[in-house]
């Protein structure tokens, strides 16, 4: 059998195809097109044709809100409103779909393979373009009325700040966010990280300044959900260690209201961007009721770009 996990994502979408021995089979990355759904669900399945077998279920990890109930989509930065793309992505590939938000979609696959296996409180950070969350309270995803919550990139950080396109302002996306620091860098954050470890001392100021913005809104974030393990993906979190390592002193300096209750495991994703697609073929599993087991981790993990 062979399962399908697609990363729905503004600028590109990721697939990867696995049997339910978790050995990943066929893998497709191709641009996204805003604002034409139809268009995007013939070019994803035309990315996926090189596959030859039939694909017995598909899962979605898709930006945006999605309603559970309803099975409509809507994500600002694909431009669609209330999207039924889960019937139209089933027309075009043949085979059942479920979908799930993308952030969600990526704590999922980090709970069954990756950073917090057996964790039962997680908060899941994607710091990316923008800022996502995603949780688990009590083993369960935390999902909010019709699966809307987990925004916390419009969270305010700063009261009466930077104007946010969501219409607020001081969003914590505004200052946290992988564009914020390039933004300021003037670099792109793979480079960031670099001289920061080259010891080049105006990044290194960036970054504890970038440290300081991201733990304020952490901050928060761990006083609401009380999780044990804190875990940092998206782009900026797979600079791994040398960023977690700085936002556990940050928090140790900053917050001296947590140390009443343990401070909380801070760890990097693991999955990188294959988080996303990953976690849609475990949805797609789930959904048929095979659900898939990884046999041979370490393979999957080199599938990591
Ligand atoms: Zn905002």
């Amino acid at each position: 059998m062979f399962f399908a996990g697609i990363d729905v994502g503004g600028t590109t979408v990721k697939s990867t195809i696995m049997n339910e021995f978790g050995r990943i089979v066929y893998q497709s990355t191709i641009g996204s097109v805003k604002g034409d759904p139809d268009q995007l669900a013939a070019n994803i399945a035309a990315g996926l044709s090189g596959f030859r077998s039939p694909i017995t279920a598909a899962g979605l990890s898709c930006a945006g809100k999605v309603n559970r109930e309803t099975r409509l989509i809507t994500a600002t930065n694909l431009k669609w409103l209330e999207v039924p793309f889960e019937a139209i992505m089933e027309d075009a590939l043949g085979c059942p779909v479920t979908a799930d938000n993308d952030v969600a979609g990526a704590l999922y696959a980090e709970s069954r393979v990756g950073a917090c296996v057996g964790e039962q409180y997680v908060a899941y950070i994607s710091l990316g373009t923008g800022i996502g969350g995603a949780f688990l309270v009590d083993g369960k995803p935390f999902r909010g009325y019709n699966n809307t919550g987990g925004e916390i990139g419009h969270m305010i950080t700063h009261a009466g700040g930077k104007p946010c396109p969501c219409g607020g302002k001081g969003c914590f996306e505004q200052y946290a966010s992988s564009s914020s620091m390039t933004r300021r860098a003037g670099v792109p954050v793979r480079e960031i990280f670099r001289q920061v470890r080259n010891g080049n001392p105006e990044m290194i100021a960036l970054l504890d300044d970038y440290v300081h913005e991201l733990c304020i809104g952490l901050a928060g974030i761990v006083h609401i959900f009380g999780p044990h393990m804190v875990v940092l993906g998206g782009g900026i979190g797979s600079a791994g260690e040398i960023l977690v390592s700085r936002v556990r002193e940050e928090m140790e300096r900053n917050c001296p209201s947590l140390p009443h209750s343990p401070m909380p495991l801070f760890v990097a994703a693991q999955l990188g961007n294959l988080a996303g697609s990953v976690g849609g073929c475990f949805l797609a599993g789930d959904m048929v009721g095979v659900p898939i087991h990884v046999e041979d981790m370490d393979a999957l993990l080199k599938a990591r770009a």
